[in-house]
């Protein structure tokens, strides 16, 4: 029999609607409510069942379809967010029962990973923000113009950056998500494939048209209802406003209800989103901040150690401040947590504004009362950040808003604690002003609102009794129908003077008034006959049918009540809403300012003297993280850069800063603690740039405008490169950036290649950055010929090695120790075969090891053939110094083969005689 092809059955007009929405979001699995469902059809129904592993079941026959009951929605969301699927959210906008014809629906937002916005779906301290990137240029070199915004709280930052800086400025800012104009093949262009690959961060296309200058400035002047944008700082024709307003209309898309879903929809029963949170955007200025490269915070571990721990930020720089399994974190507020991350990962350049911030933290110090009842405020703010931003997006619950009230209650009181301290008049004054603006509202809802509400508006229990007539009597009609009923039967007793009438409820005719079959007669007129039993007559009256009516919708009045009153307040709320905002800002300083000065009382941390000549001196430093975990194992260690004078120089007169030794070259041991060393320092001077006080007996920090490292290969960002070219990379980004005011960081460069070019290569770096105007340079090396550059740069150079015992002294065989304990001058050996042996490589392989290095030690040449001092034309790029190198070389050099052949007399040879003294040198080549 021949098969009729399936025809496909005919689309009801609820799939008419999917098919619609599921159009204009292809790349979203679309999650469509139906009744108490959310679900998914075809192919979303099939991959997401796979993925979350949920029952497919069939709408019509051929037709996959999953579901999720609506209750669970953030439970999934969470899931499939997790595994990286963007998710479009289609509602119901009006009750279904009061829908003509197909209940109306709309996608009323798009979870994508820098739009999060719901506290299930992110942590309170991390960050997730949305980036734009608009290029000035068509070239690979372009410069870009960058929008930065962290939806969750409505930050919004725009910024100018190089095509090599762009990646770095996005990382710091904790970017998720990058919008990018698409192109006409649909692919990424190149450059920004670079950073998506760099960063690891998904990339969304957007249409061309949107960063369009005209267009793009548009939107933004339109959603903040300005005529120019001159008011934030920013040019109308402004490249970095194309990227903002490029962010407003993907938001606009993506996170509201479109004008064409709502047309004609009465009685919405979603909350619709306003984004009125945006704050404005502000223009941030790269010079402004200490600016630390992607590689130098991953390597640094200022946000999460290279080997990840137990969390993500436990034994980072971070974790020092927010906690983790070794430190007390004294962050209080979640804002103040994310605060301190920007602060880290973008310290301030400006010595008056780091001197700002000492001073508060100086004043907390002081004034433990102070700090005290400061402390007990901040613990009463929750993140009013976030909630703003729920608010705005139509997404804030009854919790939230008492939170919210609480918090600005708090707020307020916090400003009035203030009072007194001068260096705390500015924040003081701005968190005041704007919390009394905010304390209206929240003195309503802590008026109107039960202490302990329910997370949800749809549970209802949101207000008090005696806050509204119209929900009191709802809600007196749930509870007290019986006492209604009673009341209302002694009245019609006492009015018509029949005292057997009853006022009943049954379930199959409802509330009727009773009357003996005798006394039927006597019924007043205002009695409707209902009902006839053999024995009684029922009536009802209009009174009772109106009680009637109202008690059996008394439980959905209530609940629509409850969410009108809600929502008027949530509106009430939202014309605050920058208010909420500047207040957050002022706590979220506060608590991180609080949580320095509990730092320094707490672990005896001092405040580093800002200097504006390029020095680095620091007293007894200890590393921030390892002091924490070692307690009073760690050995604190002195800096000296930039400052003339031996380190171990106690007299201070007549110590001219900026004129010492810039470079110090650090050798000792693997295992010694250079590295420890030299991150201490790039830590510290980091800390300092904070506004915090530093680990470190005393402390003066010459701003600084970058800190470089170059510590270790990091495969994760270079994948697919060697790891010397890495190094190489790496190394070459800090020679041709590093300024006299930067701090350079180098552990063991040139390990990655042979000796020899190793050794040319760390010698030729050192040398360059021996210079003068060169940045103040910690160079740790295990390569101790470089000592030699302290003599020959004299001035410039300062030895320090690690201090190592060897115990029994003197003894082949001997254990070392390591004193982790940095002194002026060189190393005298390496030790790597006791550094080898502590690691537990067998006791034959280390004896052969010892032998090797005694025989090789016998062909090294004196400690004299090292390289002529570099011509000046060498120190600048690409030069060669072939004398140098030469020498150096000879070191290396010496070989029997070499000695043989220079003793040859060959005019005394016959050509037989010569091949066999060939055959020989070649025989002595392979002996090695
Ligand atoms: P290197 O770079 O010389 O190989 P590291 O800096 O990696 O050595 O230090 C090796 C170990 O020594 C680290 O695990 C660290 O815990 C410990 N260490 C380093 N410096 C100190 C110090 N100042 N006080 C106590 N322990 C230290």
């Amino acid at each position: 029999m021949a098969q009729t092809p399936d025809k496909p059955a005919p689309k009801t007009p609820a799939m008419q609607q999917y098919a619609r929405f599921k159009e204009r979001h292809p790349d979203c699995v679309l999650l469509f409510r139906m009744g108490d469902f959310y679900e998914m059809f075809d192919e979303d129904a099939v991959t997401v069942s796979k993925a979350l592993g949920l029952t497919l079941t069939q709408r019509t026959a051929g037709q996959p379809m999953a579901g999720v009951p609506y209750h669970q929605l953030d439970t999934y969301l969470k899931k499939l967010i997790a595994q990286g699927f963007r998710v479009a959210v289609c509602e119901q906008l009006q009750d279904a029962s009061q829908a003509k014809g197909v209940v109306p629906r709309a996608v009323t937002r798009v979870l994508t990973p820098g739009t999060l916005v719901d506290d299930s779906l992110i942590e309170g301290e991390s960050i997730g923000t949305l980036a734009a990137a608009f290029f000035t240029g068509s070239g690979d070199e372009a410069p870009a113009s960058c929008a930065v915004m962290e939806v969750s709280t409505g930050d919004f930052v725009v910024l100018d950056a190089d095509h090599d800086t762009i990646a770095d400025e996005l990382l710091r800012r904790g970017v998720r998500e990058l919008l990018y104009a698409s192109t006409a093949d649909g692919k990424a262009p190149p450059r920004v494939e670079r950073i998506l690959k760099r960063l690891q961060i998904s990339g969304t296309p957007r249409p061309a048209w949107h960063f369009r200058p005209q267009e793009a400035i548009e939107a933004v002047r339109k959603h903040f209802g300005v005529t120019t944008l001159a008011g934030f700082g920013l040019a109308d024709d402004d490249p970095a406003a194309v990227p903002a307003g490029a962010i407003i209309r993907y938001l606009l898309e993506t996170q509201t209800i479109s004008e064409e879903d709502l047309a004609g929809v009465e009685g919405l029963t979603v909350a619709k989103a306003t984004l009125a949170h945006i704050r404005p955007p502000r223009r941030e200025h790269s010079e402004a901040a200490c600016t630390i490269d992607a590689v130098s915070l991953r390597s640094l571990e200022i946000e999460r150690t290279i080997r990840p721990g137990p969390t993500p930020t436990d034994g980072s720089l971070l974790g020092v401040f927010i906690g983790s399994s070794v430190s007390r974190g004294v962050c209080r507020t979640a804002m103040g947590k994310r605060l301190v991350r920007d602060w880290l990962c973008r310290p301030l350049r400006d010595a008056a504004a780091i001197r700002a911030r000492q001073r508060i933290v100086a004043t907390f110090i002081e004034d433990r009362s102070l700090a005290q009842q400061c402390a007990v405020k901040l613990d009463g703010v929750q993140d009013i950040a976030r909630i703003a931003g729920r608010l705005a997006m139509g997404r804030a619950g009854p919790r939230d808003m008492v939170g919210l009230a609480k918090s600005l209650d708090a707020a307020c009181v916090l400003a009035q604690v203030l009072e007194g301290a001068p260096a705390l008049a500015g924040v003081r004054d701005a968190l005041q002003a704007a919390a009394e603006k905010a304390r209206p509202v929240a003195a309503a809802v802590i008026a109107g609102c039960v202490e302990d509400p329910p997370a949800l508006a749809r549970d209802g229990g949101i207000f008090r009794d005696g806050h509204d007539v119209a929900l009191d009597e709802a809600r007196l009609l749930q509870r007290d129908a019986g006492a209604w009923l009673g009341e209302y039967q002694r009245r019609l007793i006492e009015k018509h003077g029949l005292p057997n009438l009853k006022v009943g409820f049954n379930k199959v005719f409802g509330y009727y008034i009773e009357l003996p079959a005798a006394q039927a007669r006597q019924a007043p007129n205002e009695l409707i006959r209902k009902q006839t039993l053999k024995n009684a007559e029922r009536y009802t009256t209009p009174e009772l049918r109106e009680f009637e009516a109202k008690v059996t919708t008394a439980e959905s009045r209530a609940l629509d009540r409850e969410r009108e009153l809600f929502s008027a307040l949530c509106e009430e709320a939202l014309k605050v809403v920058e208010h909420i905002g500047r207040v957050s800002d002022e706590v979220a300083k506060l608590d991180v300012l609080l949580g320095f000065a509990d730092k320094a009382s707490r672990r005896g941390w001092t405040r580093p003297e800002i200097a504006d000549e390029p020095v680095l001196r620091i007293k007894q430093g200890r590393h921030p993280v390892l002091d924490e975990s070692l307690g009073s194992n760690f050995v604190p260690n002195d800096v000296e850069l930039g400052v003339s004078g031996a380190i171990d120089d106690e007299a201070e007169s007549g110590r001219k800063a900026g004129s010492g030794p810039t470079l110090a070259l650090i050798t000792g041991p693997n295992m010694a603690g250079k590295s420890t060393y030299i991150r201490q320092t790039a830590l510290l001077t980091l800390l300092a740039h904070t506004g915090s006080f530093i680990p470190a007996e005393s402390a003066t920090i010459g701003v600084t405008d970058r800190i470089f490292t170059r510590i270790g290969a990091d495969d994760a960002l270079h994948a697919g490169q060697s790891t010397f070219m890495v190094e190489m990379i790496e190394t070459a980004n800090i020679l041709n950036h590093a300024t006299a005011r930067s701090l350079v960081v180098l552990d063991e460069i040139g390990r990655g290649t042979s000796t020899l070019d190793g050794l040319s290569l760390a010698w030729a770096i050192a040398e360059f950055l021996a210079k003068d105007d060169a940045p103040r340079t910690l160079f740790a090396t295990h390569y101790h010929e470089l000592t030699d550059l302290e003599e020959r740069h004299s001035g410039k150079v300062r030895n320090l090695h690690v201090e190592v015992r060897e115990w029994p002294p003197g003894d082949p065989s001997a254990q070392i120790v390591f004193l982790h304990r940095i002194l002026p001058g060189r190393t005298d050996q390496s030790y790597g075969v006791h550094v080898a042996r502590l690691a537990g490589i067998p006791a034959n392989v280390i004896t052969r090891a010892r032998e090797i290095l005694g025989s090789l030690a016998v062909h090294h040449g004196p400690a004299a053939a090292v390289p002529e001092p570099a011509k000046p034309e060498s120190l600048g790029k690409g030069a060669k110094d072939r004398a140098g190198q030469l020498a150096l070389f000879t070191e290396y050099m010496k070989h029997p083969a070499v000695d043989a052949l220079q003793k040859l007399k060959l005019d005394e040879l016959t050509p037989l005689q010569a091949f066999d003294v060939l055959r020989q040198l070649k025989e002595s080549a392979k002996d090695g």
